[in-house]
């Protein structure tokens, strides 16, 4: 007997079922993300995401009543993906900032994935006429978005920079080493090292 192909609907409850699913999986991992925060603003910035995305479960609660459909969950692969990548980089030995930066990239691929996510049932739902979903989701998709971007400003405010900071270690030295070893051959242009500089008094080096 052969059965009807299953339609868009069904489609986007399995999509709404996934996404019920991955914010579950998120509420769990944001206290760990939390713990391993070094900057406070971002330590912050986790706390608040939680209860967001608490609010959010409860919202998409009323996106399946809204379309009479029973709340389930049905295993997000993606985000459980996401979020194992998420854990191991916890458990490296990255100095604060570092850690920190990592936390944000582990953090900004959920949100992503959830923009990705909420962008396709926003527009399936409008496509449908699903309206209350529509409002709804619209609500959350506001949110995650709102989180990316507080998270790309800590990272290019001030995060990624001190991360960057200590990025090569010992890098001055080699520069300086590599400078003098070029004497011989080729003027350091440029350079702002001493020995660069003594170069430029020579006025052999281009300005
Ligand atoms: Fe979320
Ligand atoms: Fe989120």
């Amino acid at each position: 007997m052969a059965k009807d192909p299953k339609t868009l609907h069904d489609a986007f409850i399995d999509e709404l079922r996934d996404l019920y699913n991955a914010e579950k999986q998120i509420t769990k991992a944001l206290p760990k993300m939390m713990k391993a925060a070094n900057a406070a603003p971002l330590a912050d910035a986790f706390q608040s995401h939680l209860k967001e995305t608490e609010g959010q479960i409860k919202r998409l609660e009323q996106v399946f009543e809204s379309l009479g459909e029973p709340v389930k969950s049905k295993t997000c692969d993606g985000m459980a993906g996401i979020i194992e990548e998420g854990r191991a980089l916890m458990g490296e030995d990255f100095d604060d900032a570092t850690m920190d930066a990592c936390l944000i990239a582990a953090a900004q691929k959920v949100e992503h994935y959830e923009i990705g996510s909420y962008g396709t049932v926003i527009a399936w739902a409008e496509a449908m006429g699903h309206d209350e979903a529509v409002r709804l989701l619209k609500m959350t998709l506001n949110e995650e978005e709102a989180t990316d971007e507080k998270l790309s400003s800590l990272a290019t405010g001030g995060i990624n920079v001190q991360a960057a900071s200590t990025a090569h270690g010992d890098e001055d030295d080699e520069e300086e080493a590599m400078v003098g070893a070029g004497r011989k051959s080729a003027p350091a242009r440029g350079s702002t090292s001493s020995q660069g500089r003594g170069r430029q008094s020579n006025g052999r080096a281009r300005r």
